[in-house]
């Protein structure tokens, strides 16, 4: 049976989901734009102007992880700065239809990869536990499908505030941190419908099983170094005290080549860019796992083809921050550059993408699932809820055409080598890939 389908069983949760318009980071300006006139002096900005006293100016790359997860002052450590009341807004928590249509994406490739006795699903950065939710109500929805499948969830999270608020959402329960010395997880529950539950604080300490793997505005808030082509060559952007005001930063350019410099191809063409190591490092981890045991990864984020040039920017209370005012009160983020990351795949997997949001959603079939629900519900406000959410995600002016949806998959699996060969087929044909073409379900 078609799975959206079977989908007018799911119940509607809507009533949780952001009433919009809020802000969302993909966005370049909002329209409330208002310049910050004050400067006060946070605890992040002592503490970088001593560092950058005592050692020197630091790169972006550096003040970014400072800025976002210093273990004691970082942005995302102690607060919760997703929806209406925080800084900014993302799909899972506009609409349920976005997580319900990724729970679909993973039981479909788990189908097309032969249907594993078990497989664990990671989640990168998960924000408030919302996407996972929604994903998790599919896997119980399906559940004649998935019923003799072991399935674990793994969470990699670097923040306090926002780990607890994830476990409340998938346990309903406070999860205690974990005592045990030298043991990776830090948090490890049951959730809400008996699936296991392990928190992380780094990819590389999630166990190496059959995974499947989720980043939806993850990327973008990794670290970045930027660069300045000038008559000299490129030059690194840097962060140092303004000498013009007192407790103020700048940008300024490094006097010569600085390390991270190599990150450049030699053929670029732009006149200044932005490089995000890390993202190459987990880009790598994932390839080594997915070409080790299979699996498959779906990134989404807002992001470019490798043509974009200065992104890097900052959202407080759902309007565009100067990055340098207030650090640690404020979310930084960049475009992610997919070209990079599909550099960095290296041929050891294949990869699909990027193709927007729109596209995606479309052929994961957000039609059907949208007219199920409106049928549902007959409440007016939450009809419109669901369209105003349907819009968001999907107009090109808004999320539609910003965002886009990126994956990595064995070689295998797109030369059909995991199907069952069928006997009739010398050859058997792999199914498409749900998302980069029409959800086709048996
Ligand atoms: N995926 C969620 C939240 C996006 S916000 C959603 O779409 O709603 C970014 C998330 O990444 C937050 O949960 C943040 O705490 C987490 N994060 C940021 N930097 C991280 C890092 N270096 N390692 C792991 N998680 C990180």
């Amino acid at each position: 049976m078609c799975a959206l389908a079977k989908a007018g069983a799911w119940s509607l949760n809507a009533a949780a989901r952001a009433v919009i318009p809020c802000l969302w980071r993909g966005k370049y300006f909002s329209s409330g734009k208002e310049p910050v006139e004050n400067n006060p002096v946070t605890p992040m900005l002592r503490h970088l102007m001593y560092k950058i006293k005592s050692t020197g100016p630091i790169t972006v790359a550096e003040y970014m992880k400072e800025v976002l997860t210093n273990p004691a002052k970082g942005y995302y450590v102690y607060r919760d700065m997703l929806g209406e009341k925080g800084d900014f807004i993302t799909s899972p928590e506009i609409s349920q239809i976005f997580g319900e249509l990724l729970g679909i994406w993973f039981v479909s490739e788990w189908m097309a990869n032969g249907k594993s006795a078990a497989f664990q699903l990671v989640e990168l950065g998960p924000g408030r536990g919302t996407l996972a939710e929604d994903i998790l109500r599919v896997f119980s929805q399906l559940g004649s499908v998935l019923k003799n499948c072991e399935i674990s969830i793994h969470l990699v999270e670097v923040s306090q505030k926002l780990s607890e608020i994830q476990a409340l959402t998938l346990t309903e329960e406070k999860v205690p941190l974990e005592r045990s010395a030298g043991s990776p997880v830090y948090m490890k529950g049951v959730t809400k419908s008996g699936i296991p539950i392990s928190w992380y604080r780094d990819l590389q300490d999630v166990p190496k099983g059959y995974s499947f793997y989720l980043a939806h505005e993850f990327f973008d808030v990794l670290p970045i170094h930027k660069f300045q082509k000038t008559p000299q060559g490129w030059r690194e952007v840097l962060i140092d005290i303004d000498p013009q005001g007192s407790d103020k930063l700048r940008f300024v350019l490094a006097p010569c080549a600085t390390p991270a410099q190599a990150f450049i191809q030699h053929d670029e063409t732009r006149d200044h860019v932005e490089v995000c190591p890390d993202a190459g490092v987990i880009i790598q981890e994932l390839c080594q796992r997915i070409e080790l045991t299979g699996g498959a990864a779906l990134i989404a984020d807002y992001g470019h083809d490798g043509t974009k040039t200065d992104t890097f920017r900052g959202f407080c209370g759902h309007k565009l921050h100067d990055v340098l005012i207030a650090p640690g009160t404020a979310d930084l983020t960049a475009d992610v550059d997919f070209s990079y990351l599909r550099r960095m795949v290296q041929g050891r997997v294949a990869s699909l993408g990027p193709v927007t949001q729109q596209m995606f959603l479309k052929n994961m079939g957000i039609d059907v699932r949208l007219k199920v629900l409106l049928d549902k519900s007959a409440e007016p406000s939450l009809r419109q809820q669901l369209l105003q959410g349907y819009d968001m995600l999907m107009n090109p002016k808004k999320m539609g055409e910003r965002f886009n949806f990126f994956a990595l998959l064995p070689h295998q699996r797109l030369c059909g080598r995991s199907q069952q060969i069928n006997a009739q087929q010398s050859k058997p044909s792999p199914s498409p890939v749900a998302g980069f073409s029409e959800l086709a379900w048996q």
